[in-house]
């Protein structure tokens, strides 16, 4: 999930080493030098098309290099075919071999973004009216950026945790079909990466209209995006001579009914928890609704209500929506072939071949083959929210920002959490950074971030990383 500006001034730093680092840290806490490691993050292009995740991160390693980390604990990676789409692992030892360590996991790239589309360059680090404006500021190169300032700030304290803590700086998470970076290392460096639990990207904290926060999220469930296939093929022929039996008619008609059909409420501890949380936060007639559902999933009434809200009904239930169309070919031709792209975003634990036979009744037409194109990843269900990931979160948070409550959620899109949690490392997202409640337009156009998050999120992270390597 994810969103800019401009700092010489850490750049001459790092030139000049630790020394003048440090006397930049005493100044005003590194923030300097953050800026400017978010401003080279941003203002290198890793979209998938004319962008370059390795560069990236050869550029994050030698920021690490330079605050005195050894070759030996870098690594850059690049997967083999996949020149462009490499990442880094980094790594600052803990001083307890038997203590598993701590990952902090971001994906360096980003979606597409056109120039002549974007009010400001989207390559460009822009701050304008207490706001960062590019491409990445919101998913996810501040938290990307924060994770490698961290690493720094640590070395720089001589901090010796007793776990060790891991960094993952990954590509392909944005493009679905790229190779995906964290799949790559779970499947291919499954040991460099091993931890008790990785912290990542998910959910983030809300502001209301004037700027208040409302609320931090921490993402304890999230669904899984699975794509289904109608197809209809039909022998076709000339186009003057129209019979009822087209291929397209039978699509549409499958489609249209795909759209009537909402798949029931179901409640898990991620979306009952947010529910209970969010419904005193919210109050009025949408709280009480809240309350109502998360006590009775049934109560149609209240669910009406919340389904007003697209975030909310995307948090009650599998869904599924068409995305894609695909039919005829040529303009006096009865269609021969249509084809329609489903997306589905599935309950955790939701069986993929359950809901091809249930797209198959929704359809309820047996011209129409509901097939599975391709199915990404194994499933697994989410983490489970323990004390011992839940407790640092609510107390960093108590200490920044005392009365506003950390709320689990269910995130209805999907984060790289989908590939570390099969491979056994459970994985959280967490990011302390707050946003308006356009979430930033993350994915759109004028991507942007509060400067004031930025800086608030990286003290977050910084003090919730201390703590779980403590723990
Ligand atoms: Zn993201």
């Amino acid at each position: 999930m994810s969103q800019r500006l401009n700092s010489a001034v850490a750049t001459l730093l790092l030139a000049t080493g630790c020394a003048g680092a440090s006397a930049a840290m005493a100044a005003d806490g590194g923030e300097a030098r953050f800026r400017d490691i978010l401003k080279e993050l941003v203002e290198t292009n890793t979209t998938l098309s004319a962008g370059d995740c390795t560069l990236a991160a050869q550029r994050m390693a030698a920021r690490l290099r330079a605050a005195g980390y050894p070759e030996s604990d870098l690594r850059v990676f690049v997967p083999e075919g996949h020149p462009k789409e490499g990442g880094l692992l980094a790594v600052l030892h803990g001083t307890n071999p038997k203590a598993r360590a701590i990952l902090m996991l971001a994906h360096v790239d980003v979606v597409e973004a056109r120039r002549e589309d974007w009010t400001r360059d989207p390559f460009t680090l822009v701050e304008e009216g207490g706001y960062f404006y590019a491409r990445g500021v919101a998913d996810m190169k501040t938290e990307a950026a924060i994770w490698v300032d961290n690493l720094i700030r640590y070395r720089e304290e001589g901090f010796r945790p007793p776990r060790t803590v891991k960094l993952a700086l990954t590509c392909g998470e944005e493009t679905s079909g790229a190779l995906n970076g964290a799949g790559w290392l779970a499947e291919h460096a499954r040991s460099d990466i091993d931890a008790a639990l990785a912290i990542t990207e998910g959910v983030d904290g809300d502001l209301d209209a004037e700027g208040r926060r409302v609320m931090l999220g921490i993402l304890a469930a999230e669904k899984l995006s699975q794509n289904y296939r109608f197809e209809v093929t039909n022998p076709g022929g000339h186009s003057s001579r129209p019979i009822p039996d087209n291929a397209i008619y039978h699509l549409v008609r499958a489609v249209d009914r795909v759209s009537q059909h909402e798949f029931p409420v179901e409640l898990i501890d991620a979306n009952r928890n947010y529910l209970l949380g969010m419904s005193k936060i919210v109050g009025g007639a949408k709280g009480e609704a809240m309350a109502r559902v998360a006590a009775n999933p049934k109560d149609a009434a209240a669910v009406a209500v919340l389904d007003e809200d697209k975030n909310v009904h995307a948090m009650l239930r599998t869904t599924c929506v068409a995305t894609m169309l695909s039919a005829g070919h040529a303009t006096n031709a009865l269609p021969q072939r249509a084809t329609a792209n489903i997306n589905c975003r599935l309950m955790p634990g939701v069986a993929i071949e359950d809901i091809r036979r249930q797209l198959e009744t929704i359809a309820a037409d047996p011209a129409v083959k509901v097939t599975i194109p391709q199915v990404r990843g194994p499933t697994a269900l989410p983490a489970p929210l323990t004390a011992q990931i839940l407790k640092p979160v609510e107390q960093v948070a108590h200490e920044l920002w005392p009365g506003v409550p950390v709320v689990p959620m269910l995130e209805p899109g999907a984060s790289d959490a989908q590939f570390l949690n099969p491979a056994g490392i459970p994985t959280y997202g967490v990011s302390g950074l707050f946003f308006d409640s356009d979430g930033g337009n993350m994915h759109g156009l004028n991507e942007r971030i509060p400067v004031r998050s930025v800086y608030e999120g990286r003290t977050f992270l910084y003090r919730l990383i201390k703590l779980y390597a403590s723990q």
